[in-house]
This record gives C-alpha cells, structure tokens and sequence, in this order.
C-alpha cells in the first residue's frame, strides 16, 4: 500500500517534474534533476535512519533475492564458513543460496518447530571464525520477527530488512550490512537498497560481476548503469512523507497500535488462530487461519467484498496474511478488526468454524 499523499504528488508530479517541462520518465539519470532526487533520496534515508558517517548507501538492483548472492560474493572467499539463522522462508532462501557461494552453518533452524519459534539462543551454534552472521529481522511469509539484534561479537550482522526497514528506529552501527528492497514498505519494485559499513566494501572475489560489487557500485555514485529512476523517484518521496508524518519514531507508535489491535483481535477469537510464539510474533505480516480452508474461502470472499484486499497467506503456506505496511491507516485495521468479529458472528450463528482444541 502506498501513502495516499505520494500518489497524488505522483499524478501532479507525472507530466512536468521541477519546471522541467518534462516527466520523471523522460528525463535522464545522468541529468541534474535525476541528480537531484538521488542525493536527496540518501540524505533522507541516512536522516530517517540515523546511519552513521562510515557506512555506504549502494542503490542496486536485483531485489533482496540478488543480495543473497551479492553477499558472500563479496563479504567472503569459497573457503570461508558464514553462519544463518534461519528462521523462515526468506532466511532459508538466502542460506540456500550463499551455499552455492561458501560453506553454510546453520546456527539455528526454526525448521523442526514450523517456523513458529527463534529456537533458544542457548541452542545456537556459531561458527566463532564466521565471515558474518546473517538472518532475517522479520520473515515476511511466516510471520515471525526477532524482536532483538543477535549478539555476534566481532563477526558483522547481516540483516535482511525487506519487510521491517522504516517501520521503526533501528541501530545501524550494530550492523554491518542491510539489505532491502523497496517495495514492500517504499515504493514500486526494481529498486534495492543496501547499507553497508566501508570496512566491509573492497574486497569482492575475482569473477564478481560489477553490478554485484560493492567497491564498483559505490565508486560509481550507484550510477554504473541506468538505475530504476522511476523507483528510486517514488522511494524518495515516500521518505519525504515519512519525515513529514513524524518520521520513524512515529511510524514506531503507529506501527504498534495496529498490530496490537489485530492480535487482540485474534486472540479473543474462538474462530482465528495465529500460530507464532507470541515472542516472535511478527508486527508488519499478521498470519492467521480457521479450523477448514473452506472458511477462509468465504472469508477472503466476503472481505474482498467490504473492501479489504491482499489477505491471503502465501501460496507456500496457505491461510491468511495481513500486511500491516507504514501505508496502513490504523482505520484499516479497524475495518478488517470490524470484519473478521461480524464475519466470526455471522459464522457462529451458522454452526460453522469454532476453533478445534490443539
Ligand atoms: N526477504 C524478505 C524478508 C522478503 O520479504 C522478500 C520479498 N517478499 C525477499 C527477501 C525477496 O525479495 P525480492 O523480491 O526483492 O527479491
């Protein structure tokens, strides 16, 4: 969901940028007005952020999916081990791939639990000569967030932030890389962002591609190539308006308000179960289902209806999935709350779905 105000700065915007006489979709990313939104899509975002002097803004392509990659090709040689947590989908995509790259140790797998736990840190394996340590903050698909930064001690954090990134304060310095793309809480996709600390840059393997490598990217002002302007346009004025809604500590309260009211809301139910150790439960990406698929057929029927769209889980894990993007008004939340308590009513009076004991 994108923040009303930004759409419409976008229609204003569409046919004439600054007094140019031209569109963002015309002019060149070498021109000055291109130059312009770059620089200020960087201050803003190192504003927003709080990101310190000795990290690097990269704006690269690819998506988080070519980080996974991108990562060990440059943070490591074939040799070397780096450690995951894996503690969902995306985390265990990204372990998948950076074995195609160096040695993978699985420091925890919240595999055996469902993916509904971050198993015990007393349990966790790190490999203490490790290149960096490397997790997800929030898994997008299963709804499961670490509500704390992993202690590491000197090996670097890499974070996958996709779905987590401005939705509140965060401590840079206690990373050594972060990635995102931009779609999820930004703008459209084809924009990827990566901030890294500069001891990390330089040292990509031989046979790395340029557009890969950190050094060249950030050499080249992220400009090696044609970027994604119209992407990194609309990320730029998201993050104007995220600074004019009060900026993340805002985003932070807001953000909180909406997850407790639909947890609160689930929780009270005797028709919606969330699966998630309530630890870990994930703020951005609610998940929830009923006693039989049949059920959540009506619901997503009935809700599409009203209005509410884009809750259905994941195809590779089914149920149901409310993403509760910076964009989300907490009346949003309030419609879909109001829904799901009249659509558990009007079930109830059927005889249908009341929650099976586990
Ligand atoms: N990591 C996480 C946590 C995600 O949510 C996603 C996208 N849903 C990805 C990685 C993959 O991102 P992309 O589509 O930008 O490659």
């Amino acid at each position: 969901m994108m923040p009303g105000p930004v759409l419409a700065r976008v229609r204003a915007e569409m046919g004439d940028l600054d007094g140019s006489g031209m569109s963002v979709l015309e002019i060149s990313h070498r021109g000055s007005a291109f130059r312009r939104i770059a620089d200020k899509t960087e201050s803003d975002l190192r504003g927003l952020l709080a990101i310190p002097d000795d990290y690097r803004v990269l704006f690269m392509q690819g998506g988080a999916t070519l980080q996974f990659a991108a990562v060990p090709l440059n943070l490591t040689t074939a040799d070397v081990t780096v450690d995951h947590l894996v503690t969902g989908a995306w985390s265990r995509r990204a372990a998948q791939e950076a074995a195609k790259f160096c040695n993978v140790n699985v420091a925890a797998d919240g595999g055996p639990s469902g993916y509904r736990t971050i198993p015990d840190r007393a349990t966790w394996s790190p490999n203490p000569g490790a290149a960096y340590l490397a997790h997800a903050v929030n898994e997008t698909i299963d709804g499961i967030e670490f509500p704390f930064i992993p202690e590491s001690g000197d090996v670097p954090i890499v974070a996958d932030m996709s779905s987590t990134i401005l939705s509140r304060p965060i401590d840079v310095a206690a990373y050594g890389l972060i990635y995102f793309g931009v779609q999820k809480n930004l703008g459209p996709a084809g924009l990827t962002i990566v901030v890294v600390r500069d001891d990390l840059i330089g040292h990509a393997r031989s046979g790395t591609p340029s557009l890969l490598d950190y050094g060249e990217v950030s050499r080249s002002g992220s400009m090696l190539n044609t970027p994604p302007t119209f992407s990194w346009y609309v990320t730029g004025l998201v993050l104007e308006w995220l600074k004019h809604e009060g900026g993340l500590t805002e985003m932070r309260i807001r953000n909180e308000r909406k997850k407790d009211l639909l947890y609160e809301t689930i929780d009270a139910s005797d028709l919606y179960t969330n699966h998630v150790d309530p630890t870990y439960r994930s703020w951005t990406n609610v998940t929830f289902d009923m006693s039989s698929p049949d059920l959540e057929t009506q619901f997503l029927d009935q809700a599409a209806d009203a209005g509410l769209a884009n809750l259905r889980g994941h195809r590779s894990v089914g149920g149901l999935r409310a993403s509760l993007y910076n964009a989300m008004p907490e009346d949003g939340v309030r419609a879909l709350v109001d829904f799901m308590k009249d659509f558990e009513r009007r079930a109830a009076d059927q005889g249908l779905g009341t929650r099976s004991t586990e």
